[in-house]
C-alpha cells in the first residue's frame, strides 16, 4: 500500500536550511528560515519563559489531560492580548491549536463546515503553506494581488479590485502585521477601505496574526484585527505565540471566532472543539500555560513585553542599517523600502538568478523569491549583504 506513495516536494525553506548547513565556507550567512535569532545567531528562550516554566514545574501536580478547546484562561489572555478592549467572550468562540498553523487549518475545517463551497482569497504572494494547506485540503484559492514589484510596497489598487469579487461564504485571508513574505504591509486607512470591501462584499476575513509585536509595536500590530474585528460581523483571526513569545517548538496558538451573538458563539465553539477531537483531541497545554502564566502576571507580562519590544527595535535598527548601506552604495534610495518594511522579513525584488548568484558567490542564503530574514543579519554581516545586493545587479 505505502508504495503506492508519490514523493512530496520538499518545503523550500527546509530544503534551503539543509543545503546552508552543508556549505564549508566560512562567514556564511543564513537568512533563510522565519526563526528570530540574536546578533550571535541563537534563538533565545525569553526571560519571562523561563520565570513561567519555573513556577509550573513548582506548582503543577498532575499531567492528565486538560481542556478540549484550550484552558479558559489562555483562551481569554490570548483574546485580550489581540482584541484589547474589543473582546468580548461572550461572542468570541476559542480554541487552543498546534501552533498558528494549527490555527489556520482548524479556521479553514471551519470555514468549510459552515460552506461546503468555500474559497479562500489570499495574497499573491503569501506563505506558501498557506497555499499547500489550501490544495492537500482541496479548497480553490483565488489570489488577489498585493505586491508592488516596482515599490516593492503593497499594490493596493489591485488588491481592492480582487477581493471585490469574493462574494458572501468565501474567505478573505489577511496577514495582520508583517506580510510573510514581503516585509510590506497596509497603512489604517487602507484596513478600512478593506473593510468596507468585506461590508460590501459579506465575504468572511481570516486574518494571520503570526508577529504580533514584531513590527510596529504589540497595539500598532494587531490595530488592523481590531478595526477589523469593530466592523465586520463574523471574523476569524489565527493567531501563532510562536514567535512573540518564543516558543516556536511549544506548537502554541489560538483561533478565535468572532461571531454576532451567543448562539451562534456556541456553535462555533462545539464545532471547534470537534475539530480538535477530530485531529488530535488535546491540543499542546505546556505552551498555551507559559503564554497564560505570562499574560497574566503583571511582573511577567512587562518583563515579556520588555523583552519582546527590544527584539523589535533591534529588528528595526538592522533594518535602518541595510538601508543606509545600500543608500551609500548605489548612490540611491531605490532601497529605502528596507526601512519601511515591517516584522522579520523583506522581499528585496531580486531575480531568481540574482539570488542563485549572491549564495553562489557570497554564500548568503535568502529564498528563492528573495525574501530576507532581517534577524539574520548583524553588524558585520550588513556590510557584507549590501556589498552581495549590489554586485549581483539587484
Ligand atoms: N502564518 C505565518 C504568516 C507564518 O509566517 C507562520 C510561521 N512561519 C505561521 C503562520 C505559523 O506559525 P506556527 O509556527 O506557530 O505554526
Amino acid at each position: 500500500m505505502l508504495g503506492n506513495l508519490k514523493p512530496q516536494a520538499p518545503d523550500k525553506i527546509l530544503a534551503l536550511m539543509g543545503e546552508f548547513k552543508a556549505d564549508p565556507r566560512q562567514g556564511k550567512i543564513d537568512l533563510g528560515v522565519g526563526v528570530y535569532k540574536d546578533a550571535t545567531g541563537h534563538t533565545p528562550i525569553m526571560r519571562a519563559v523561563l520565570d513561567a516554566e519555573k513556577r509550573m514545574l513548582e506548582t503543577e501536580t498532575t499531567k492528565s489531560y486538560a481542556g478540549l478547546a484550550g484552558e479558559p484562561e489562555f483562551q481569554q489572555a490570548m483574546g485580550k492580548l489581540i482584541l484589547g478592549d474589543l473582546y468580548k467572550p461572550e461572542t468570541t468562540a476559542a480554541l487552543a491549536t498546534v501552533g498558528g498553523t494549527g490555527a489556520i487549518r482548524q479556521a479553514l475545517e471551519l470555514a468549510r463546515m459552515a460552506n461546503p463551497d468555500l474559497r479562500v482569497f489570499v495574497s499573491n504572494p503569501t506563505w506558501p503553506n498557506h497555499v499547500s494547506i489550501m490544495n492537500f485540503m482541496g479548497v480553490p484559492v483565488v489570489e488577489y494581488r498585493y505586491f508592488d514589484a516596482a515599490t516593492r510596497g503593497v499594490d493596493f489598487d489591485g488588491l481592492k479590485a480582487d477581493i471585490s469579487a469574493a462574494k458572501k461564504g468565501d474567505v478573505v485571508l489577511l496577514h495582520g502585521c508583517c506580510h510573510n513574505p514581503t516585509g510590506a504591509n497596509l497603512t489604517l486607512e487602507q484596513w478600512a477601505e478593506v473593510a468596507t470591501i468585506l461590508e460590501q462584499t459579506g465575504a468572511t476575513p481570516l486574518i494571520d496574526l503570526a508577529y504580533q509585536g514584531f513590527g510596529d509595536g504589540l497595539e500598532e500590530d494587531a490595530a488592523g484585527t481590531r478595526l477589523i474585528a469593530a466592523r465586520i460581523p463574523e471574523v476569524l483571526i489565527a493567531a501563532s505565540c510562536s514567535k512573540n513569545f518564543g516558543i516556536y517548538r511549544e506548537r502554541t496558538g489560538c483561533l478565535l471566532a468572532l461571531c454576532t451573538d451567543k448562539a451562534t458563539k456556541d456553535l462555533a465553539q462545539g464545532a471547534m472543539a470537534f475539530l480538535n477531537r477530530q485531529t488530535y483531541s488535546f491540543p499542546p497545554f505546556h505552551g498555551a500555560k507559559i503564554v497564560a502564566t505570562i499574560l497574566t502576571d503583571d511582573a511577567l507580562r512587562a518583563d515579556w513585553m520588555a523583552e519582546l519590544e527590544a527584539v523589535r527595535r533591534g529588528m528595526l535598527d538592522l533594518r535602518q542599517q541595510l538601508a543606509a548601506e545600500l543608500r551609500t552604495l548605489s548612490g540611491s534610495d531605490r532601497f529605502d523600502f528596507v526601512a519601511s518594511h515591517r516584522g522579520m522579513f523583506s522581499r528585496l525584488g531580486a531575480t531568481p538568478e540574482q539570488v542563485a548568484k549572491v549564495k553562489e558567490e557570497f554564500a548568503i542564503y535568502m529564498v528563492g523569491d528573495s525574501r530576507i530574514n532581517i534577524a539574520g543579519l548583524n553588524q558585520a554581516t550588513i556590510p557584507v549583504l549590501a556589498r552581495a545586493i549590489i554586485e549581483a545587479g539587484v
